[in-house]
């Protein structure tokens, strides 16, 4: 069997590789037309700000590895340039040496990944202006922070890859502007978290401009579209990516979302004998079941794997993905899995969601606070999504949330799952178990949620409401949500009996607690519609802008 593979990173190595495992007679073939193979991109921001030290880290195989560790020929500065189907044949031109030639295949993998867009700004190929894609990449910024020590980066859009350079760049004393063309930062979030990241961002130390569109590069920076300018001696685009795609294309592989290859659950492409992987294909959503892109590490290992297993004769299966991220940002974890609230909505559930504001372990042992979003469906209960921000253990709670979203957990099953538990480790109820037992009081047990962009909606439309601060009086006195009236939760009961019971009630404290405790007070005495704000007046502070206490 002769196999052969487009691609050298993430997705084309796997798949090579368990290839391999599965056929010792197969003969396999990796084209790749960069000089770098099988390297950990994620690692790159960590390399420009210094984290890793050694770039070799980050590029730990060789061709030379390959071949003696899996007989693979990987041969590298070779790009294929055209597929011939009916006849299995590629047409490779090496790049160093310009000869171009027909290789013959039996099973043929496209692990093209994906390339960095380049939104069409003036200036947008100066040579202060970058993106961050490949080795290449980064040795060139690299190069360009030592040779011209730049002082001030203005970084267009922001995703992980920008927020990660940020970071790192802000380390070596830089100074950071990020610009967004969204309203809101990390634009994979719901805006109520991403308002979290970007008081974070702000708090470090970096200027952050959201609605707003670059118009050009200039030599001393960037010009919005307001005509603002804004003075940075380097640029760096992460806009996002585009699967490649067109070589697929050409040969009438058809394509789906996004433009990126359409495959089945054995990494089969629409022509046979030929499979994809990686960053170049659409995946199918666990939640939805409907195709999506989202193209990441992880996935792009697994579905390597899975073509490599499929294309020999295996039985592997690729079963969906959740999209689930996380990344670092100033010391803060940011974290999501399955679908966001905007995501539910459009695709027509009814979303309940959730605020959740727990240390990750005992304060006693310095645990520090993490929010976390969750968000399950009001018709059946079952976990729809979760999003997490936070400074430890937020890892391990996406990962628990994940697995639990992956087998079809309802918001009610959380509680019971059996986690570990040891103060340096975790609270006795976990995190992840009390955004369960708030979801299944929303849904299951009378206890509605109000989120802050309902109760504006509320205060917009003029119906009457009784917005009750049940914490003490001098922490109302700090500050408060717009229109609510101070009654502590223990003089509620007394206080209850002189409030309209028809009308809508909303009860809310610091973070959620004694706001539920008081929002079964009034219940208890018979009021009809009473929410608890989500997330209490912290997480309606944060969406307003206004700095936590
Ligand atoms: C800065 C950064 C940080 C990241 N951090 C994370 C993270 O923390 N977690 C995570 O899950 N993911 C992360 N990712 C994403 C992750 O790196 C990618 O999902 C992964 O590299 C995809 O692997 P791939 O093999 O599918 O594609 P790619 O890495 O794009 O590799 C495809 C290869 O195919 C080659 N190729 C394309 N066309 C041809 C052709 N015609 N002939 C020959 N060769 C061709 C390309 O040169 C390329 O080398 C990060 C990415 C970046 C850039």
């Amino acid at each position: 069997m002769r196999i052969i593979i487009i691609g050298a990173v993430a997705a084309g190595t796997s798949a090579a590789a368990k290839a391999r495992r599965n056929r010792e007679d197969a003969q396999i073939t990796v084209y790749e037309k960069d000089s770098d193979i099988s390297y950990s991109g994620c690692g790159m921001p960590y390399y420009l700000g210094g984290e890793v030290e050694n770039a070799d880290a980050l590029t730990p195989r060789d061709p030379a590895y390959f071949q003696s560790k899996y007989n693979v020929d990987i041969r590298i500065r070779h790009e294929v340039t055209a597929i011939d189907p009916a006849a299995r044949k590629v047409t490779v031109r090496n790049l160093a040496t310009g000869e171009v030639f027909t290789d013959a295949y039996d099973k043929l993998v496209l692990a093209t990944g994906a390339r960095a867009t380049l939104p069409p700004i003036d200036g947008v190929t100066r040579p202060h202006v970058f993106t961050l894609r490949n080795i290449g990449d980064m040795h060139r910024i690299k190069t360009f922070l030592t040779e011209r020590q730049p002082n001030h980066v203005a970084i267009i859009g922001t995703g992980f890859i920008g927020l990660e350079v940020a970071e790192n760049l802000k380390g070596l004393g830089m100074a950071v502007t990020l610009l967004e063309k969204l309203p809101q930062v990390t634009p994979g979030l719901d805006p109520d978290m991403a308002a979290h990241v970007q008081a974070h961002l702000e708090k470090s130390g970096v200027a952050v401009h959201t609605g707003v569109s670059v118009q050009a590069v200039t030599d001393t920076g960037v010009t919005l579209a307001d005509g603002t300018a804004i003075s940075a001696d380097m640029v760096l685009v992460s806009t996002g990516v585009k699967p490649n795609a067109e070589l697929a294309a050409a040969a009438g592989v058809a394509l789906g979302v996004a433009g990126a290859i359409r495959v089945d659950a054995r990494m089969q492409t629409s022509v046979p004998d030929i499979y994809a992987c990686g960053d170049c294909i659409e995946h199918t959503h666990l939640v939805t079941g409907k195709p999506v892109y989202r193209p990441l590490g992880s996935t792009a290992n697994k579905t390597g794997r899975i073509a490599g297993d499929s294309l020999t004769g295996g039985d592997l299966t690729f079963r969906g993905i959740l999209g689930t991220g996380i990344f670092r940002v100033f010391g803060m974890a940011v974290a999501q899995t399955g679908l966001s609230e905007r995501e539910a909505r459009a695709e027509g559930f009814d979303p309940v969601v959730c605020h959740n504001i727990k240390p990750d372990r005992p304060e006693y042992m310095h645990g520090q606070e993490m929010i976390i979003k969750g968000i399950a469906d009001r018709t059946t209960g079952r976990l729809l999504g979760a999003q997490i921000v936070g400074f430890g253990g937020v890892d391990k709670r996406i990962d628990v949330l994940a697995t639990a979203i992956t087998f079809g957990a309802k918001a009610e099953d959380l509680f019971h799952l059996d986690l570990a538990y040891a103060p340096p480790f975790a609270t006795t109820k976990d995190p992840v178990m009390y955004t369960g037992m708030i979801l299944e009081n929303a849904i299951h047990r009378g206890r509605p949620l109000m989120t802050a962009v309902e109760l504006d909606a509320l205060s917009d439309s003029g119906e009457p409401y009784t917005l009750i601060d049940a914490r003490v009086p001098a922490q109302y006195d700090k500050r408060h949500v717009p229109h609510a009236v101070s009654i502590p939760h223990e003089k509620l009961r007394e206080a209850a009996e002189t409030l309209d019971h028809e009308a809508v009630a909303i009860t809310y404290c610091n973070k959620g607690t004694t706001g539920n405790a008081a929002q079964n007070i009034l219940l208890g005495k018979g009021f009809k519609r009473v929410y608890n704000l989500s997330g209490g007046e912290k997480q309606y502070a944060a969406e307003h802008g206004k700095k936590n206490q």
